[in-house]
């Protein structure tokens, strides 16, 4: 160890996403491995402010590697916007010992962890934590894999039935404000069209590529969209269609059923390297960074670079969806 930090606290914060318990796992593990004393803390920066500390030993994180959730639960604390609450909870810290954090979450986490690091020079480290993959400076976060392969075993079996009844199927996945979760659904999925957020699609044109294709025999579609700003997107959609073009579409919100479950190989994998990658950044003396996926490569992100821009989608990753379900 090159620096002077004892105790390390690791908690979750935001949207859970499945993979985020072998994140934790990897973090207490690859702590204890390095000589430090493991703190979890319960709910996110509310359990800061109510003391939720539980000590961890290599035992506490068994048995979860294979579990959706989070073992240390998650949740959402406005008062953290307040920069005097955030000088209580760094006291809070303190006072039991704990001198460096790691936060497994998403990008409103990430200005919190921020916050604490540029105010108080509390030694941080993030890990991205996200089925939403919006996350900017990192390829892939936490439980992206995950939500994606359990969009598509959906559409696999939507599919069947447009396919019997010759039917147009609207399916709706998550992203209030990127398309990362529709855009490789409908690649993996085949859907006809995808709905992001990050493009308007005209409702006209979608009508007339659906027409052109029952023209050349395909007589079953499935229209992917993400959520945007309000779930039930879907529905808007069904209904223009319906009404310009007399074309019956049925409509399948998948909602939660997308963050839950058992995490993949792959979210499992880059978890317990993303856990490892915080634990060596305070070896090595780092803070304010979150760790990121670059080139496939583990790396780091300043956490004032990763709050400050935005994620694009790929675009010629988009365009795939269209040249492929003609
Ligand atoms: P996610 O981390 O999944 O993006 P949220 O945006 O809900 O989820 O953020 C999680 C928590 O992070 C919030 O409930 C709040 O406690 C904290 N947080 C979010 N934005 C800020 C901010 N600008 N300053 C300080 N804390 C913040």
């Amino acid at each position: 160890m090159q620096n002077q930090i004892k105790n390390i606290g690791v908690m979750t914060s935001g949207g859970d996403a499945p993979g985020m318990n072998a994140a934790i796992r990897s973090v207490v593990r690859s702590g204890l491995n390095s000589g430090y004393g493991m703190i979890g803390i319960q709910s996110g920066y509310q359990g800061i402010l109510d003391k939720k500390f539980i000590k961890m030993g290599l035992r506490s994180v068994a048995n979860i590697i294979q579990r959706g959730g989070t073992m240390l639960k998650t949740a959402r604390c406005l008062d953290f916007l307040d920069p005097n609450v955030r000088t209580l909870a760094v006291q809070n810290l303190r006072d039991k010992g704990i001198d460096a954090l790691v936060c497994i979450g998403g990008d409103g986490s990430f200005r919190g962890l921020h916050a604490l690091f540029i105010e108080h020079n509390f030694p941080v480290i993030g890990i991205p934590g996200t089925i939403d993959n919006d996350i900017f400076g990192t390829e892939y976060s936490i439980g992206f894999d995950t939500a994606v392969n359990t969009a598509v075993e959906a559409i696999d079996r939507i599919r069947d039935t447009a396919t019997s009844h010759d039917r147009l199927f609207i399916v709706e996945v998550m992203g209030r404000d990127s398309g990362f979760i529709a855009m490789d659904t409908g690649i993996a999925g085949g859907a006809q069209e995808v709905f992001v957020p990050e493009h308007t699609l005209s409702v006209d044109k979608v009508i007339e590529r659906i027409q052109a294709s029952i023209q050349k025999g395909k007589l079953s579609s499935i229209l992917v969209t993400a959520e945007g700003q309000k779930p039930g997107r879907a529905y808007d959609l069904a209904e223009q269609i319906r009404k310009k073009s007399n074309i019956d579409a049925k409509v399948c919100i998948l909602g939660h059923i997308q963050r839950g479950g058992v995490p993949s190989a792959r979210d499992r994998i880059l978890a317990s390297a993303f856990g490892a990658a915080a634990i060596s950044a305070f070896d090595q003396g780092m803070s304010g960074y979150m760790v990121a996926l670059q080139n496939s490569h583990i790396g780091y992100m300043p956490l004032a670079d990763v709050i400050n821009q935005k994620k694009n989608l790929e675009e010629d990753r988009f365009k795939l969806t269209q040249i492929l379900s003609m």
